[in-house]
């Protein structure tokens, strides 16, 4: 039998914190769910309310909080160009600050501590695929260094903490994840262009439509999530988590346009400064250590996060312009 724990899960309220919370109460957890709403939003968490293991506190976490819990997960923080860039001192802060009081909680507790680093840790990188050995190529003073350089300190922050006070730390490195409550507006490119093509809008292919991401389905994302929190004391990570098949961005608008159908168009629109050329996970460590891969491919991945956006759109009020 699962014996309940306490949890805590900053950031609880957005895309990827909304399901890990929902993943941990379905196993019989108690879930507290720590968000400022910042980016994410009440409606992602609403149908877990009446569940009486379901806590929500409205807490900034760039300032110190006293709990009593037995693990963390720490995702607070926005996570997508537009948003983390549209107040990017406070995004170094998030990451920063955050990452001191939750490590400064767990050290309190002695309790093991998750951290969603990213792999824009990696930057624009050289080697490709990337493994977790590889040491990245990051701008220091570009656009996107208030998120890279804020999580690559966090990762420092979480090791350093480990070494000093022998802290159980569990640090994920997160590929682009896709799926059901993606925020609609937020720029990214699978909800953008899903949007774009429900609505018969053209598709904003950025640059030529060559540069390459990997896809990650959300379910198979927080499968690892737990994987990792309750793999062995000694696995403390960077443990990369992503679906290793790549994808080029004119490739992904084609299969989402040949799925959903409609008038929409292809159209150019200028690359952001920085965009990384090409990003694909080597994933043998979370093979190995955590017995983990990704279960579910693209078209059947897109056909949920489509269902989801197609049944949002239909909700008056809902998803403003993107
Ligand atoms: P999201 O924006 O949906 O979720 C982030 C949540 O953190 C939101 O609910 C937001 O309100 C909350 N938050 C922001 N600042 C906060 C603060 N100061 N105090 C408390 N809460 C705060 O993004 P997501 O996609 O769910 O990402 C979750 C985590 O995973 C982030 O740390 C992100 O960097 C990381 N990550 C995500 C991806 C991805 O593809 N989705 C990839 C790499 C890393
Ligand atoms: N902290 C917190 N909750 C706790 C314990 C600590 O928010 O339960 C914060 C605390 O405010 C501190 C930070 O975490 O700023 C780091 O804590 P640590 O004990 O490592 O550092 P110190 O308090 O010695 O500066
Ligand atoms: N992108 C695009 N059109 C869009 C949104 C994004 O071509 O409408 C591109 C973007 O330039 C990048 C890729 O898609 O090359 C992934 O962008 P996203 O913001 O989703 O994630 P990240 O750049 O952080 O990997």
């Amino acid at each position: 039998m699962h014996l309940r724990k306490r949890v805590l899960v900053t950031g609880g309220a957005g895309f990827l914190g909304s399901h890990l919370c929902e993943r941990l109460l379905a196993r019989g957890d108690h879930v507290i769910c720590l968000d400022n709403y910042f980016t994410g939003t009440r409606d992602n968490i609403v149908h877990l309310l009446a569940n009486p293991y379901f806590e929500v506190v409205r807490h900034d976490i760039t300032f110190p909080i006293y709990l009593e819990v037995d693990q963390i997960y720490n995702l607070a923080c926005p996570a997508s160009p537009v948003h983390y860039q549209r107040d990017p001192v406070q995004t170094t802060k998030v990451s920063v600050h955050g990452a001191i009081n939750v490590l400064g909680l767990a050290k309190r507790l002695r309790i093991p501590v998750f951290q969603a680093s990213t792999s824009e840790v990696y930057g624009d990188p050289s080697v490709h695929p990337q493994p977790e050995e590889y040491w990245g190529n990051v701008n220091p003073i570009g656009v996107r260094s208030c998120y890279d350089e804020g999580k690559r300190c966090a990762e420092t922050l979480f090791f350093d903490y480990r070494r000093q006070h022998n802290l159980q730390i569990k640090v994920a490195r997160i590929f682009n994840t896709y799926g059901p409550r993606m925020h609609p507006n937020d720029g990214r490119v699978v909800s953008n262009f899903i949007v774009q093509a429900l609505r018969g809008e053209p598709i904003t292919i950025y640059g030529d439509g060559s540069q390459t991401r990997s896809f990650c389905y959300v379910s198979d994302l927080i499968d690892g999530f737990v994987r990792l929190m309750e793999s062995p004391p000694e696995i403390t990570g960077p443990v990369n988590l992503g679906n290793p098949v790549e994808f080029s961005i004119r490739e992904l608008a084609e299969i989402i346009l040949a799925e959903i159908g409609g008038p929409s168009r292809i159209v150019a629109r200028p690359l952001p400064s920085d965009d990384p050329r090409q990003r694909k996970p080597n994933i043998e460590r979370a093979r190995e250590s955590l017995g983990w891969q990704p279960k579910v491919g693209l078209a059947e991945g897109l056909r949920a996060t489509i269902d989801y956006f197609d049944q949002a759109l239909r909700r008056p009020g809902e998803l403003v312009a993107t």
